[in-house]
């Protein structure tokens, strides 16, 4: 293949022939772009790239395909994976691992690209131990991964859940109804306080504060919101926190005031990415073929502090990431 672009293949070692790529664990929206990105970015240095469907399981029961450009055209724009995810209780085990990594010595890969989650990046840290050399792109809708301030996935999610918002707040207004709306999130907030602030909500609940939310507290500022003429209130509540049909009960019980609950649940995981996921998806598999050409082994692609970064997998995993308190005392101001 011809390279139209020569500079570019300057600081690249020739070892690397072969590459595979898979998603895994939860799906999230902009995968497609990483893996377009990945299978681009090779083929354009001359590697060749294999698919690996439905995650780990893939590798494990050696359902590859080889990828080249033409497949990956009209994927950008699509949610979900055109590789297809799965959890794989296997490479929980010693022997789902030590059969992984003789896959992929069989299958003569010099490097895997694992796209996925916090779970996906620990499959890697064991794949490691047996030789195989792993490079992580970070995705998830739900931002909990320490080593990085953005995953693939997150804006999609958050934009679901705006959208959702604003009709809620339609008609909870005609009406003059209090909305409950859970979003995604089993243990991190990260989705519900920016559809909260995002959305405009009143109050929002998240895993991080579980053991300090009071019912009692959100009551009392709904009665307060209405007396001061506010004509609906917006609650958002996170996925891990739970109880959102008790609590909108609970709220029309003791205020009188209609209240609906709406779980949005898997809506969050589809639909089409958008810029900014599609933006970060396309660096992230472009800067992992890059790193794994420029012969780094078992490393993490992260974004901090605006620039992409290229970090060790086992530091990456062991990197601290605190929930930004600030965004949610602001959401409290911001709801006078
Ligand atoms: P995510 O990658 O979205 O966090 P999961 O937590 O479900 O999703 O992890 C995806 C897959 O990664 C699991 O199904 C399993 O195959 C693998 N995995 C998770 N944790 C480990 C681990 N400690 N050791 C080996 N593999 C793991």
């Amino acid at each position: 293949m011809v390279n139209l672009l020569g500079e570019d293949n300057k600081d690249i070692k020739t070892e690397i022939k072969k590459i595979g790529v898979l998603t895994s664990g939860g799906d999230a929206p902009g995968m497609n772009a990483a893996i377009r990105a990945v299978v681009r970015t090779g083929q354009y240095h001359n590697v060749q790239v294999i698919g690996i469907r439905k995650g780990y399981n893939g590798l494990i029961n050696g359902e590859i395909k080889e990828m080249y450009s033409k497949d990956v055209s009209n994927v950008m724009n699509l949610g979900g994976t055109i590789l297809h995810t799965a959890r794989c209780p296997e490479m929980m085990t010693e022997e789902g691992v030590d059969k992984a990594a003789a896959i992929y010595k069989i299958l003569g890969l010099d490097a895997l690209v694992v796209i996925g989650g916090d779970g996906s990046f620990r499959g890697m840290e064991s794949l490691a131990e047996r030789g195989v050399n792993c490079v992580g792109i970070p995705a998830t809708i739900d931002l909990d991964m320490n080593s990085t301030e953005y995953t693939i996935g997150f804006d999609t999610a958050v934009n679901t859940g705006m959208d959702a918002l604003n009709k809620l707040r339609d008609t909870s207004s005609s009406h003059e109804r209090c909305s409950v709306v859970e979003v995604m999130g089993r243990d991190a907030g990260y989705i519900a306080i920016w559809c909260a602030m995002v959305g405009g909500a009143e109050d929002v609940m998240f895993p991080e504060e579980k053991g300090n939310i009071d019912d009692a507290k959100v009551i009392q500022q709904i009665l307060a919101n209405r007396s001061i003429g506010k004509r609906h209130n917006l609650i958002v509540v996170a996925e891990g926190v739970g109880g959102t049909q008790k609590l909108a009960q609970k709220i029309q019980e003791i205020t009188g005031i209609q209240t609906r609950a709406t779980i949005l649940g898997h809506l969050q995981r589809g639909g089409s990415p958008t810029a900014v996921d599609r933006m970060h998806a396309s660096m992230m598999g472009y800067h992992a073929v890059k790193a794994i050409l420029a012969g780094e082994k078992n490393k993490v692609v992260a974004y901090n502090r605006g620039r992409y970064e290229i970090l060790d997998l086992k530091e990456a995993m062991q990197m601290e990431k605190h929930i930004d308190r600030e965004i949610y005392d602001v959401i409290k101001i911001l709801a006078i």
